[in-house]
């Protein structure tokens, strides 16, 4: 089908070409029927239907493609606003507390998905090929390229564009979601009996009723040990646990092992069978799959970085190899061996001494925020005075407020998006009958960040092509932006000693931490990366070898960056993340978050007053769903860059 799909592309673009169409997007209607006949199959018609189609439905002129573009824009905004208020309303039971009690059906819908088979319709009933035809796709680097001279309209005509660029089968994405799935299983049922282990000379460290999930378990696990008096013991032997994952010797007993007694220095009994790259290569195979369908991004690797992150995965290799190979690293770590009185171990990349507010009262700001904040409505309520006081004018201030709803969610609370203009944002909280704790309000704060975005960016934006971020860094650098300014926001009369929001500078003990927990991520980013690069490469690869390819990849990025700072040669730890098993490739975006929002506050800290500091924030809200390239540029004046943050860390001192 690839070799046939080829040959429709080339007999259209000959036949174009011969034609001599002179009009002014004569290359456009080229481009967009040769993408049309790349997605084009015998099941959509014989070759003549295809050029009868395409004569049939190109536009001939620019004000047709507008009135199409316009037509377009509204059907997809009506479609994925009704597919979300759908979902949310079958969401409700399980994520909110003011809903009814969920029940066995509840559950099993909210995997529903009323959007699954959009994609499949739309090829069928041929929208997907008019859209196509007319507004074509355009690689991330013409984006970034091309798009530094397009107007807004020509932005919107590109994200249309990009709408349906893959036709990948039901039968694949099935593959696809099962392999996700069965990954997912393998993660979440791996859990490390911690009663169970013993040192050489039979210690017991733990309590039989202390069971750690791999690896987020025991990395927090690890953290909280900092200062307790047998603390090092422990992170030792757990650090020793990791290794045994990650190399694949642990004892399948011991996984999920209730009554299997082990020494993590020294057993050696039936070792678990490579279960752990065999998942990874299952999703691999799963993108093999995938690539045939997607002549436009025809790797796994292209679709996630260039198709969904849209920063190329090199150009995120060099941003992260520059940050954690920067002397700032050596800056931070030397302020915490002095803390820790002791020469660094690999796996104090998770020190966790570096405190916000550490000097806050807390106890006294609960009681501010439980006394201003019984319930949701009360939040709702004051949404308008906090972005007053964020320096928005109270008509603008009063806009944005009447498009966010404050829900109760059952779990720690989350912002759900809107995805058209008939429905709101969501903030969703948790508030105890005693009222929001100062923790809630803090996160209640970041919450309320991602909200403003939403609305700015799809209520206040000239296309709802454009409506949005360009990922998820970029609402999630609005979302620090505001929580930093927690204290700030509280009626003033609560916290003294605080100056204004604009020009806010994060105390440093936030900012050590935020650097430190990038420098942690980056790196198992970069393992992560390189480590999709080898299996494209290896693609018959078995899990074994693939194991053994992963350590070598873990070795090399720990002995360049992380042995001279954390000693150990040829450490393995940077591979035990889970999320590299059962979320391929995601780890890049939280580290990005920080680069975007210390990008952000070192712009926005030239804007001196609130009124003047919350009219940038605004401008640079609405300029919608750029690629994060030329986001940046327009936002900041430069492209996505780790100077900013590596100048913090230069200019903090924490005591
Ligand atoms: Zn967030």
């Amino acid at each position: 089908m690839q070799y046939k799909s080829f040959f429709f592309a080339m007999l259209v673009g000959v036949m174009l070409v011969s034609c001599g169409t002179k009009t002014d997007n004569r290359m456009e209607l080229s481009r967009g029927a040769q993408q049309v006949a790349a997605l084009w199959t015998a099941e959509d018609g014989t070759q003549a239907e295809l050029i009868q189609f395409i004569a049939d439905n190109e536009c001939k002129t620019d004000s047709e493609r507008l009135v199409l573009f316009e037509s377009l824009s509204r059907i997809m905004e009506r479609m994925y606003e009704s597919a979300d208020l759908l979902t949310v309303e079958l969401l409700k039971p399980t994520q909110l507390t003011n809903a009814a009690e969920p029940q066995t059906p509840d559950w099993i819908m909210s995997g529903y998905s009323p959007l699954a088979h959009f994609a499949d319709d739309m090829f069928a009933n041929k929208l997907a090929f008019v859209t196509i035809l007319n507004f074509p796709h355009y690689t991330l680097e013409e984006k970034n390229t091309l798009g530094k001279h397009w107007t807004r309209q020509q932005w919107a005509y590109a994200r249309m564009g990009d709408v349906f660029t893959t036709r990948v089968p039901a039968s694949v994405n099935t593959q696809m979601a099962q392999a996700l799935a069965n990954a997912e299983n393998y993660i979440a049922d791996y859990n490390i009996y911690m009663g169970n282990l013993r040192t050489e000379d039979d210690r017991k460290l733990w309590d039989d009723d202390k069971v750690l999930l791999s690896h987020w378990n025991l990395r927090d696990e690890l953290k909280a040990l900092y200062g307790a008096a047998d603390g090092q013991e422990k992170q030792e032997m757990i650090y020793q646990v990791m290794q045994r994952i990650v190399n694949q010797t642990i004892p399948q007993a011991a996984i999920n092992g209730k009554d299997y007694l082990w020494k993590p220095y020294s057993t050696q009994d039936n070792a678990e069978p490579y279960t752990r790259y065999a998942r990874i290569l299952e999703t691999a195979q799963a993108y093999f799959a995938e690539d045939a369908y997607c002549p436009t991004m025809p790797t796994g690797i292209i679709r996630n970085f260039e198709g969904g992150v849209e920063i190329p995965a090199e150009e995120l290799d060099s941003l992260f190899r520059a940050l954690v190979g920067s002397k700032q690293v050596q800056q931070v770590a030397s302020v915490i061996r002095e803390r820790l009185g002791r020469d660094l171990r690999p796996y104090d990349i998770w020190y966790d001494g570096f405190k916000a507010r550490a000097t806050m009262d807390e106890d006294a700001l609960s009681a501010t925020t439980r006394a201003l904040y019984p319930d949701a409505n009360a939040f709702a309520a004051d949404m308008w005075r906090l972005l007053t006081k964020m320096g928005f004018y109270s008509e603008d201030a009063r806009r944005i407020a009447s498009h966010i709803v404050v829900e109760p969610a059952r779990g720690s609370g989350h912002a759900w998006p809107c995805m058209g203009k008939n429905e709101p944002a969501r903030l969703r909280t948790r508030i105890p009958a005693s009222g929001m704790d100062y923790k809630g309000y803090n996160i209640a704060v970041h919450e309320f960040g991602h909200c403003v975005e939403q609305v700015l960016d799809m209520y206040m934006i000239d296309h709802y092509m454009l409506s949005g971020v360009p990922n998820t860094a970029y609402t999630e650098a609005s979302a620090f932006l505001w929580q930093q300014r927690d204290l700030q926001l509280l009626p003033s009369n609560s916290v003294s000693g605080l100056t204004g929001v604009a020009g806010l500078t994060s105390n440093s003990e936030t900012v050590y931490d935020q650097f430190w927990s990038m420098y942690e991520i980056m790196g198992v980013s970069l393992v992560d990366m390189s480590m999709w690069k080898w299996i494209y490469a290896h693609p018959k690869a078995t899990p074994k070898e693939l194991c053994e390819a992963t350590m070598g990849i873990a070795k090399k990025v720990w002995n360049q960056y992380y042995e001279p700072v954390l000693g150990e040669h040829d450490c393995i730890l940077l591979a035990v993340y889970s999320h590299m098993v059962n979320a391929p490739m995601y780890l890049p975006n939280y580290p990005l978050g920080h680069i975007v929002q210390y990008q952000l506050e070192e712009h926005l800290a030239q804007y001196k007053t609130p009124a003047e500091f919350a009219g940038e924030y605004m401008r640079i809200y609405r300029l919608g769903r750029l690629t994060p390239k030329e986001w940046m540029v327009q936002a900041v004046g430069e492209a996505p860059s780790i100077e900013p943050i590596l100048r913090a860390i230069e200019n903090s001192h924490p005591q």
